[in-house]
């Protein structure tokens, strides 16, 4: 379905930015992957999801903190492929602490990661998009993009924050063959939530299925983590025709949390 597109997956090293990653390759789309890590590793995993999917698959290190290197990577996609016709803007940190201690370097660089990073790759990718009269930005928010919790603020402000970016991308796109949408997942246990069970364990003595347990019933009512595949599959159907008038829409995939 998405032979020729060119597909950009910001923070695809790891957990969901690597399913959506796979899951784009395998519909066919030459996919850059991004994010930090171990070079090796990386080359590994990049040759393998090459290797599986049958489609072209390279490998740029821009830190999303620094518009320079989003720049940079935009570019290098283009250069490879011809065009930049699929973004998705995945990669997020996350600090847990109170608002009153809450470290101002953490707040700049969650900000930075999972907000401002979206507002340059947009910026950067949508005049090739309009080039060619086609695109797909894809934001990874969060139920956190939608409701709250404690000692998050700067998650929940960048994630509200690209609930809204979104939007208005959608609608500075609405009369193009362009659409902009948000994915809210709800935990998918992935490297980022393993460190917050981890703590929980820690704190309350838990064992690790326990702290998983309890992380799941606090907030998601299917009691099952979201999968990297799962959001993988809506990525590509929201690459698909059928999706061609889904524009500004926050979709969650967070097994009820956000029902309640
Ligand atoms: P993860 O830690 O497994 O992966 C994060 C990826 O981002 C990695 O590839 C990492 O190298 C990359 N990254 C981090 N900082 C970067 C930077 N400065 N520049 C470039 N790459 C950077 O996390 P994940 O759980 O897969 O999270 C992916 C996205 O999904 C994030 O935006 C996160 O907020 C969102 N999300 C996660 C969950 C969850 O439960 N895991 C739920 C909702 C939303």
């Amino acid at each position: 379905m998405l032979k020729g597109k060119t597909a950009i997956v910001t923070g695809s090293t790891s957990g969901i930015g690597l399913g959506i990653a796979r899951a784009l390759a395998q519909s066919g789309a030459n996919v850059m992957l991004n994010g930090f890590g171990d070079a090796r590793e990386i080359e590994a995993l990049r040759a393998d999801l090459a290797r599986e999917s049958g489609a072209e698959v390279g490998y740029h290190g821009a830190d999303m903190q620094r518009p320079d290197e989003i720049a940079d990577l935009v570019d290098a996609a283009a250069r490879r492929w011809g065009s930049v016709d699929i973004l998705v803007n995945n990669a997020g940190i996350q600090h847990v602490a109170p608002l009153e201690t809450f470290p101002e370097d953490r707040w700049n660089a969650v900000i930075a990661v999972n907000l401002s990073a979206a507002f340059h790759s947009t910026q950067k990718a949508l005049p090739l998009m309009r080039e060619r009269g086609w695109g797909r930005i894809i934001n990874i928010a969060s139920a956190h993009g939608l409701v709250a919790s404690v000692h998050k603020a700067a998650y929940v402000a960048a994630k509200h924050g690209i609930v809204g970016l979104t939007k208005v991308t959608a609608l500075e796109t609405a009369q193009s063959g362009i659409t902009c949408n948000a994915i809210c997942p709800g935990w998918v246990l992935t490297p980022l939530v393993q460190k917050q069970i981890d703590v929980l364990a820690a704190q309350e003595g838990l064992s690790p299925l326990l702290a998983k347990q309890r992380l799941l019933s606090e907030k998601q009512p299917s009691g099952e983590f979201t999968t990297p595949e799962e959001i993988g599959g809506l990525a590509v159907f929201l690459c698909s025709a059928a999706a061609n008038q889904i524009r500004g829409a926050s979709l969650s995939i967070d097994g009820g949390w956000t029902a309640q």
